[in-house]
């Protein structure tokens, strides 16, 4: 690995770069392996980093390097309340291959959630794309961004292949979405097909679903196997016509056209705009 240089992180102290500085790294990381990565992001960050995954073969890989440098690393998932059986019992094989590994299963405010599902019914992401990015917000997105308020950095599982908002991600990139953490997306340039020999060559857990048909692992009314020749996201709420196949983690939220509709519903689980 070339050296790239960064302050080490200081116990209980912020890292903080700004676009110039995380510009030049990302530059000098741009040709590393992943593993190059990730310690970079623990020497530059400490313990104010964590794998933030949904438990898909990407998240998975990532959290597989991740353990091989940091045993313990912090590990983030939210339980949107909507996830597969699946998924909650894979949640515990994974912990259980994973021992030293530090979780938080994160869920949404359940004030929000019920005014949400008051307001427009528990299936509302079937009723328009907006309807599907509020139900994204309140029960994925905003225990999430709870849970980066925390961090200096998160390490994510994108790819560059995977959907195109995602074609220009850097393997380490400012978050401007969450106050301008550090995003490491140490496989941003690996193909699906390099994410699965490294599974199988490290004997990564594989989330049950996907030997059923699933390439995109989310919420059990939202996922679906994908037909022969379909992008490996055209199971993610199929229902759509040209929406973006996002949830609104790692893109903005602005986009969504669901604000007004957020806001009375924080207004009513909370009696306060937030
Ligand atoms: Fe709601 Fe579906 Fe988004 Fe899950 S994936 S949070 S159920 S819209």
């Amino acid at each position: 690995m070339t050296e790239v240089v960064t302050a080490p992180a200081k116990d209980g102290e912020r890292v903080v770069f700004d676009d110039l500085e995380i510009g030049e790294i990302a530059m000098d990381l741009d040709d590393q392996e992943p593993e190059d990565v990730i310690e970079w992001a623990f020497e530059a960050l400490g313990d104010r980093v964590a794998v933030v995954t949904a438990l898909q073969i990407d998240g998975m890989v990532v959290l597989d390097m991740a353990t091989k440098i940091r045993p313990d690393v912090q590990v983030i998932t939210v339980d949107t309340g909507r996830l597969p059986q699946e998924t909650y019992a894979f949640i515990e094989q994974v912990r259980e291959h994973y021992p030293q590994t530090r979780w938080d299963v994160l869920f949404p405010d359940t004030a929000e959630v019920e005014s949400m599902v008051r307001r427009q019914g528990i299936e509302l992401f079937r009723k328009s794309v907006p309807a599907r990015m509020l139900c994204c917000q309140i029960r994925k997105v905003r225990p999430l961004v709870r849970a980066l308020r925390g961090l200096d950095g998160w390490f994510t599982g994108l790819r560059r292949d995977q959907w195109a908002s995602r074609a220009a991600i850097k393997k380490v990139e400012l978050d401007h979405d969450h106050e301008g953490i550090v995003k490491i997306n140490a496989l941003a340039d690996w193909s699906g097909d390099e994410v699965w020999e490294y599974a199988r060559a490290n004997n990564v857990p594989i989330h049950p679903l996907y030997s059923q048909g699933y390439t995109s692992i989310g919420c059990g009314p939202c996922t679906r196997p994908i037909q022969p020749g379909e992008d490996d996201r055209a199971g993610r709420w199929w229902w759509e016509q040209g929406a973006p196949k996002e949830c609104g983690i790692h893109c903005p939220i602005e986009t969504g056209n669901f604000e007004h509709e957020a806001e009375a519903i924080f207004a009513e689980a909370h009696g306060i705009h937030s």
